[in-house]
């Protein structure tokens, strides 16, 4: 089957000379859930902001379900959603309007069943006229979510998506991800968590120092994992 998302030879130095990635490349299957993990600085939010078309890169290509993210960005960003790492949800606006909103940016037609789906399924419902602010910070993670699904995406990237989160917000999310992958979208996480990455993904990569230093189905790097390098590494 075609890879829903195709990065070859990527490279980024950034413009301080500092050199963030080397040379990635990478096949995420259709339907999958697919974890990168790393510790800080290893170059995971570089790599998936440039995937998302929101960083150019230095060298190399993105291809997001056959389009070109420099070339066609338009068409390839409709395909892709992006929960970030930071909470940009401070403001006066409801969750019906901040997610309403959103799909209108990706020039999608109002369609306020499909909403009303969505924030159902993140537990949103109950919540949709209140103002972000008023809102708790694991409410607000589920709204960051919920605007990335607002246009239908195939494909949703979430940057870091536990950190900082309770145990039980930890579990709630696992498993939202869980019910969106059963519906067919692909997810791209990335994480610190070795556990996380167990407990989600169905292959994982490995990425140090802006090289990605391996891609394994879970059960086989779980393996590895016993091996002092790789800890090491992760650390
Ligand atoms: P973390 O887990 O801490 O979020 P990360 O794996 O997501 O880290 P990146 O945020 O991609 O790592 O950063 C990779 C490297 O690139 C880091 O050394 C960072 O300091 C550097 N970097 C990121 N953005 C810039 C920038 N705009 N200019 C210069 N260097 C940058």
């Amino acid at each position: 089957m075609d890879p829903i998302i195709s990065v070859t030879g990527l490279g980024k130095t950034y413009g301080s000379g500092f050199v963030a990635l080397r040379g990635i490349d990478l096949e995420i299957r259709r339907g999958e859930i697919f974890a990168l993990l790393g510790p800080n600085g290893a170059g995971k939010t570089t790599l998936i902001s440039i995937v998302c078309g929101i960083v150019n890169p230095s060298k190399g290509r993105v291809l997001a379900d056959g389009h070109d993210i420099l070339r066609d960005y338009r068409a390839a960003r409709r395909k892709i959603g992006l929960v970030p790492q930071e909470l940009c949800t401070d403001s006066f606006e409801s969750v019906w309007a901040t997610v309403t909103f959103s799909r209108g940016l990706f020039g999608k037609a109002p369609n306020a069943a499909y909403i009303e789906q969505v924030l159902r399924q993140l537990s949103l419902w109950d919540k949709r006229h209140a103002q972000l602010r008023e809102l708790s910070g694991g409410m607000k993670r589920r709204v960051m979510i919920a605007k990335a699904l607002s246009h239908e995406p195939d494909i949703l990237f979430l940057d870091e998506p536990t950190a900082g989160v309770d145990v039980e917000l930890r579990r709630d999310m696992w498993e939202m991800v869980r019910q969106l992958r059963d519906r067919g979208v692909t997810i791209i996480l990335t994480t610190h968590y070795i556990e996380e990455a167990e407990e989600m993904a169905d292959r994982i990569g490995v990425i140090n120092k802006g090289r990605l230093i391996l891609v394994e189905e879970k059960r086989q790097l779980m393996a590895k994992l016993g091996k002092k390098e790789l800890r090491v590494t992760l650390q």
